[in-house]
């Protein structure tokens, strides 16, 4: 039988954990899906050291420990499966060791290295190939490699490796001295006597039979070709979003990012998502744990409403009259308490339910409730809309009455 919980995350890295974290210690029953180890793309950079409070020194994989760590101590149940197929309008997951089911799901699968598409990656992948050092800078003691790209996780890394290459050449396509990482790491890998700069280069192949031996630098300003020989070469020309699963059911932007409103919500209700998968500004493990946060208290905002609409609403046997007001708006709520009044001069045969529809999301999106109408009523009956009033007078709820 699937596995239910109420908030189901599906990533463990930052933005999940923080979910997770968030999630449980409401009290909701929280599952992460996770096929790797906690910690995601953080987990693999060495040094990470602009988490507040958390400065020189902090490295990836520790700090996505504790965050396991703290996730686990509130009562987070871990999952390790591969997520490979999901019905998102039904909150259902399938995993390859089986299915599980969400009140509310938290997409959080973050990105994944771009590859560079040129003749020889796919073949030396894991052979000299590499888009993590932390994960393998220490299979080049002593040896010569190369980093492509200049943004901070290639200037982060091309750093560590030093710690174990000879040497480090970085190929940037840009001009001399233009890098895109932050100017505090640029000019401390400026001053590093191990790390090399070819500047205005592209790679154009990565030659090797069994293992990289060289790469092929074209120069873009004259045209040349130029073989760099060395035993690896690792790879950082950014990410790309982990949303194949759901492109054609999530709103995504033209790169493939979900798009979500400030509170994380996606197209489809009950659905949110968090991290570095999301349309942002920034991508980085204080904004991926800040959407994480934001996520898990949404969802739980929507499973409590939710549960509450289904029991006095959906499901209720007498029909129901729902007052949407602004609970600041004085006039309005005036308004809304003639409906009080209606109602107690004519018992049994209504039932009546308030809602705030300035915060309830899944009352105001899915009834497309505006809140220049408020306050606005409606009568259900057998859980469908039957009647909607856009003034409250006691001329119009008598014929709601009838
Ligand atoms: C080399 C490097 C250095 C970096 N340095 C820094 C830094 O110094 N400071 C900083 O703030 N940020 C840094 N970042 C960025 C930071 O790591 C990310 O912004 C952050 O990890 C995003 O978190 P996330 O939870 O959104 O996604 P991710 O970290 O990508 O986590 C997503 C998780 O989902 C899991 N997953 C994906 N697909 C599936 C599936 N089908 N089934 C099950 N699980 C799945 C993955 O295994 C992963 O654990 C760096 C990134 C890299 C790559």
């Amino acid at each position: 039988m699937a596995a239910s919980y109420d908030l189901l995350i599906l990533g463990g890295g930052p933005a999940g954990l923080a979910a997770g974290i968030y999630g449980a210690r409401a009290k909701l029953k929280t599952a992460i899906i996770e096929k790797g180890r906690p910690g995601g793309q953080a987990a693999t950079t060495e040094e990470l050291e602009n988490y507040p409070g958390f400065g020189p020194g902090t490295t990836g994989p520790g700090l996505s420990q504790s965050m396991a760590e703290h996730a686990e101590a509130f009562g987070v149940e871990f999952i390790k499966d591969t997520i490979i197929g999901m019905d998102l309008p039904d909150k259902k997951i399938s995993g390859k060791k089986g299915d599980y089911y969400g009140k509310a799901i938290i997409f959080a699968l973050g990105a994944e290295p771009r590859l560079l598409s040129v003749a020889g990656e796919g073949k030396l992948r894991g052979k000299g190939v590499s888009y993590c050092a932390t994960c393998d800078a220490d299979l080049f003691e002593e040896l010569d490699v190369a980093v492509v790209g200049s943004g901070d996780a290639a200037i982060e890394e091309a750093e560590y490796l030093t710690r174990f290459a000879e040497s480090v050449t970085m190929v940037v396509i840009h001009e001399e001295g233009h890098v895109d990482a932050n100017p505090v790491s640029a000019e401390r890998a400026f001053k590093s006597p191990k790390i090399e700069w070819i500047w205005n280069s592209t790679v154009q192949k990565i030659n090797g039979d069994e293992i990289v031996e060289s790469i092929t630098l074209k120069n873009i300003k004259t045209g040349e070709e130029s073989d760099l020989p060395v035993n690896g070469v690792f790879i950082y020309i950014g990410t790309v979003p982990k949303t194949d699963l759901v492109k054609d059911v999530l709103e995504l932007n033209p790169q493939g990012y979900i798009i979500t409103d400030e509170k994380m919500a996606t197209n489809i209700e009950g659905v949110f998502a968090a991290g570095d998968v999301r349309d942002k500004y920034l991508r980085q493990v204080v904004t991926a744990v800040a959407d994480g946060s934001i996520a898990a208290v949404a969802a739980q905002r929507y499973i409590q409403d939710r549960e509450l609409w289904e029991k006095e609403v959906m499901n209720s046997t007498k029909p129901v009259v729902v007052v949407y007001y602004d609970p600041t708006d004085m006039k309005g709520t005036e308004e809304a308490g003639l409906v009080d009044q209606f109602l107690n001069e004519n018992p049994g045969k209504f039932n009546l339910v308030k809602v705030d529809a300035t915060r309830n999301e899944l009352v105001k999106n899915r009834y497309q409730i505006k809140e220049e109408d408020l306050p606005l009523v409606q009568l259900f009956v057998d859980g469908k809309v039957d009647t909607t009033l856009n003034t409250i007078s006691k001329t119009s709820l008598r014929g709601l009455l009838k």
